[in-house]
């Protein structure tokens, strides 16, 4: 292989326009810019172009025809390609050489590929930044492409013809929602479930820091620090009210045990009972009011000194709707079943928790009973396991004792065996 001598930049370089000042250069238009006897030459078609170096603007290239060789320089300046062949022509147009080159680089790269090569284009930021372009050597020369991570790249994407920015934004407009600040800590109130019933339930307000969209805490401060004088900033004159009759229900029920049926006759009982109930009452049109409630299993007092464990904290929703209890007498052949069945709204409600006094629990909602009688029963219902079973031979027994009176308060409906009905 023979490289013909006379590489350095001695002789100028050739100019050569780009059509409509695009840095694009058709076959057509490279045609136009050299003579016939270049255009017509036989003597080096179809060369292959080896990349060689890329400095300071120039694209270097080996230029190969057969077994003869020129290197051709390439470089994009003041909106012009300038041509540099080693051949030391100096004619008014390109040589052949470089025609030959060109037209090869246009047919494999395409007419766009010299807008690669502008300053600080494609083939110099390549350069500059290797690990964000893939180059690949060709029989054209070099080629680079930003990687597909970078999606447009601002100046080297082709750019969307129709895009006025101004124009755009001077579309008709709606301010889209504003981020709504929200304070780092909120009030929250914690229904105090007590394990094993040890106390009937209770309402503490507690503080704690909110996630970052505000919907929710996440983090409980201690116990009983909702009310301290530090955070009255958080507390609202009806966040006051709510805290105050939590105060006074905490002071009731402190003092009793968690279940309403107790050892003590109930009319003992009457008294400090409805007196808690109707606090709960008073308390959850408030309560209701709040945006952060949450049940919290309390295992013992001494828990009420630090700060509320994780994992027994739930957000929950305190309902407006009044549950109406009726029962189900069912025949199940050997023996009946009294069942316990939860109203709302005139729909049946299954899988509720009764085990909370006071209040029917279905998921994540509670639903405060409409009396203490209610939650008397419910209570009553719960601690027999759900239901009750009676043998027929202690039916009439059970009929004089219990669905008696019972059916003077509550709805019973009776429902037949399946083998009875069958008859
Ligand atoms: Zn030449």
């Amino acid at each position: 292989m023979a490289i013909k001598n006379n590489p350095t930049g001695d002789i100028s370089p050739h100019i050569i326009r780009f059509q409509d000042n695009n840095y694009q250069l058709t076959r057509e238009w490279l045609d136009k810019e050299v003579d016939a006897k270049v255009r017509n030459n036989d003597d080096w078609r179809w060369p292959t172009l080896k990349f060689i170096s890329y400095q300071e603007g120039h694209v270097t290239l080996l230029n190969t025809c057969g077994n003869r060789s020129h290197t051709l320089m390439l470089q994009v300046k003041d909106g012009h390609l300038l041509v540099n062949c080693s051949c030391s022509n100096t004619g008014i147009t390109i040589c052949e050489h470089a025609y030959a080159g060109l037209y090869t680089i246009i047919w494999h790269l395409g007419e766009r590929y010299f807008e690669k090569l502008q300053p600080n284009g494609t083939i110099a930021l390549a350069f500059a930044y290797k690990n964000y372009f893939d180059k690949e050597e060709t029989t054209a020369g070099l080629n680079v492409s930003v990687r597909p991570e970078l999606k447009s790249v601002f100046r080297l994407a082709q750019k969307l013809e129709t895009i006025d920015l101004p124009a755009i934004l001077k579309l008709p407009a709606l301010p889209a929602q504003e981020e709504v600040s929200h304070p780092a800590e909120a009030l929250g109130y914690l229904v105090i479930i007590s394990y094993r019933s040890k106390l009937l339930p209770a309402l503490l307000p507690c503080v704690g820091k909110l996630n970052k969209i505000g919907t929710d805490i996440k983090i409980f401060n201690q116990f009983l620090s909702g009310v301290q004088k530090q955070y009255s900033n958080l507390v609202t004159d009806s966040q006051q009210e709510l805290n105050t009759a939590c105060y006074h229900l905490w002071k009731m029920v402190e003092k009793i045990p968690g279940h309403i049926i107790q050892k003590e006759p109930i009319q003992k009982m009457e008294d400090k009972l409805s007196a808690i109930f109707g606090a709960w009452k008073k308390i959850l049109p408030l309560l209701q009011k709040q945006q952060f409630i949450y049940s919290y299993y309390l295992y013992g007092l001494r828990e009420l000194k630090d700060r509320p464990a994780k994992k027994r904290i739930q957000k929950i929703t305190l309902s407006e709707l009044l549950p109406a209890l009726r029962f189900m007498l069912a025949d199940k052949g050997a023996f009946y079943q009294l069942q316990l069945q939860v109203w709302l709204n005139g729909k049946l409600l299954t899988g509720y928790d009764a085990g909370i006094a006071f209040f029917i629990r279905h998921q994540e909602t509670f639903y405060m009973l409409s009396s203490l009688r209610d939650a008397a029963i419910a209570e009553w219902i719960h601690r027999s396991g759900g239901w009750i079973t009676i043998f027929k031979e202690h039916f009439s027994q059970f009929e004089q004792e219990v669905l008696m009176p019972l059916r003077e308060s509550y709805t019973i409906e009776t429902s037949l065996s399946k083998t009875m009905r069958k008859r």
